[in-house]
C-alpha cells in the first residue's frame, strides 16, 4: 500500500511526486499537495485507476473530490492550466462550461455516484451491482468514466467483494474515487489496489466548538457542587442534547449547500430530485454521526486528563490545558478506579452509538454513570 500524508492540503515533502508514476527522481526541495499530485497526473494524462481519499472530515474529502471531478471533465481546463502555468495547486474546473455544469448538477452521464443508504447507512449489494453495471457501459462523452463512492467503509461484505472484482479488473478508462473517514473498516484488499491520499489534521487535537462548549459546561457544573448529583447530571444532559441538535442544524445547512438540490436547476425531474433528497439525508446522517463521535471523543479526552492527574502520571500533555487547574481539583474527588470506569463508560458509548441504538437513551445512561 502506498500512502501519501497530506496535511490539510498544506505542503508536504517531495516524496508525493512518486504518485504520478514515471517520476524516477524525487526532488527533496519540492513541496507538493494532494491537489498538485492529481493536477500533475491530469496534465500528463496518467491517472491512476483508483484513489482512496482518507481523512477526518467527510465534507473535506467530498469537496476535494468534486473539484477533482470538475477538473477531469472541464472543457476549459487546458486553457486554464496554460494560463496558470505549471505547478498550480488549483484542482478544479471552470465551473461554467457545459461539462462542469453537468458535474455540478449531478447530471454528468459518465460520473456515477454510490453512497450509503437506508437507516443502517450501508452500501448494499444491489446498488453496488447497479453502479458497476453503469460503469461498464461506454463513456457517453467518450472520455473518462468516473466511479465515486462516499464512505466506502460502510460497504457490506457482499457488496465489497463484488466491487473488489471490478477494482481488480476495472473497465477501460475508468477512474475510481473512494472516500473514507474510517480507513480501519475498509477491506485491505481494496486499500491495496488504490493510491491513497490521506488528509491529516495538523496533529493537534481539534474538537468541534460544540464539544469544547460541552466540556466547559461539564467542568463548570462539576465545580459548582461537591459531587455531581443526578439533578446536575440531567442539567448537563440538556446542554449536551442542545449542543448536538445545534451541530445537526449546522450540518444540514452546510450539506444542503453542497447538494445539487441547491443548484437552482428547475428542470430537475422528479426521479432525480428524489434521488438527491435521499443522498442528502444520507450525507447529513454520515456527517452528523462523525461529528457526534468527535464530541464524545472530546469528553473522552477530558476524562483522560482527569485520569492522568488522578493516577499521578506526569509528562503527558493535557487535551484541555485551559481546564487543567479545574481538572486537578476535580481529580481529588474520585478514585483511580472511578477515573478508569469513566473512560470505559464513554468508550462503550462510542461503541454502541455505532449501532442503531437510540441516541438520547445511550447518552443519558453514560452521563448518569459518570463519576465526578
Ligand atoms: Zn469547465
Amino acid at each position: 500500500m502506498e500512502t501519501w500524508w497530506v496535511d490539510n492540503l498544506l505542503p508536504l515533502g517531495g516524496m508525493a511526486d512518486r504518485i504520478c508514476g514515471g517520476m524516477a527522481q524525487v526532488r527533496n526541495a519540492e513541496r507538493t499537495t494532494a491537489a498538485e499530485i492529481l493536477d500533475r497526473s491530469l496534465r500528463r494524462g496518467r491517472l491512476g485507476h483508483a484513489y482512496l481519499l482518507s481523512g477526518d472530515e467527510l465534507h473535506t474529502l467530498e469537496d476535494f473530490s468534486k473539484g477533482f471531478i470538475r477538473a477531469l471533465y472541464c472543457e476549459r481546463r487546458k486553457e486554464m492550466a496554460a494560463d496558470s502555468g505549471a505547478g498550480t495547486a488549483a484542482l478544479d474546473g471552470c465551473g461554467e462550461c457545459p461539462q462542469c455544469r453537468k458535474v455540478v448538477s449531478g447530471n454528468h452521464p459518465d460520473v456515477h455516484y454510490l453512497r450509503p443508504e437506508s437507516k443502517l447507512r450501508q452500501i448494499r449489494m444491489e446498488p453496488t451491482q447497479e453502479f458497476i453495471r453503469r460503469l461498464q457501459t461506454t463513456a457517453y462523452e467518450g472520455r473518462y468514466k468516473l466511479g465515486w463512492i462516499s464512505s466506502i467503509d460502510r460497504m457490506n461484505t457482499q457488496a465489497a467483494n463484488a466491487f473488489l472484482k471490478t477494482l481488480e479488473e476495472p473497465p477501460p478508462k475508468t477512474v475510481f474515487i473512494l472516500l473514507t473517514t474510517e480507513i480501519e473498516r475498509v477491506l485491505d484488499t481494496i486499500i491495496s489496489r488504490c493510491l491513497r491520499l490521506h488528509f491529516a489534521g495538523n496533529g493537534e487535537l481539534v474538537f468541534p466548538t460544540v464539544a469544547r462548549g460541552i466540556v466547559g459546561s461539564l467542568v463548570k457544573r462539576a465545580l459548582a457542587v461537591p459531587k455531581l448529583g443526578v439533578l446536575e447530571k440531567y442539567r448537563l444532559l440538556d446542554a449536551v442534547v442542545a449542543g448536538l441538535s445545534e451541530l445537526r442544524g449546522e450540518i444540514e445547512e452546510a450539506m444542503l449547500l453542497r447538494s445539487p438540490l441547491s443548484s437552482g436547476d428547475k428542470d430537475l425531474d422528479t426521479g432525480l430530485r428524489d434521488k438527491y433528497e435521499v443522498e442528502l439525508s444520507s450525507s447529513i446522517e454520515s456527517e452528523y454521526r462523525l461529528q457526534r463521535s468527535r464530541v464524545i471523543l472530546a469528553i473522552q479526552w477530558f476524562l483522560r486528563d482527569l485520569w492522568l492527574v488522578r493516577s499521578g502520571i506526569i509528562g503527558s500533555t493535557p487535551a484541555f490545558p485551559e481546564h487543567q487547574a479545574s481538572v486537578e481539583s476535580l481529580a481529588q474527588r474520585i478514585s483511580v478506579d472511578q477515573a478508569l470506569a469513566n473512560l470505559a463508560n464513554f468508550e462503550e458509548l462510542q461503541r454502541i452509538l455505532h449501532t442503531n441504538v437510540q441516541e438520547s437513551l445511550a447518552i443519558e445512561v453514560s452521563f448518569l454513570k459518570l463519576h465526578l
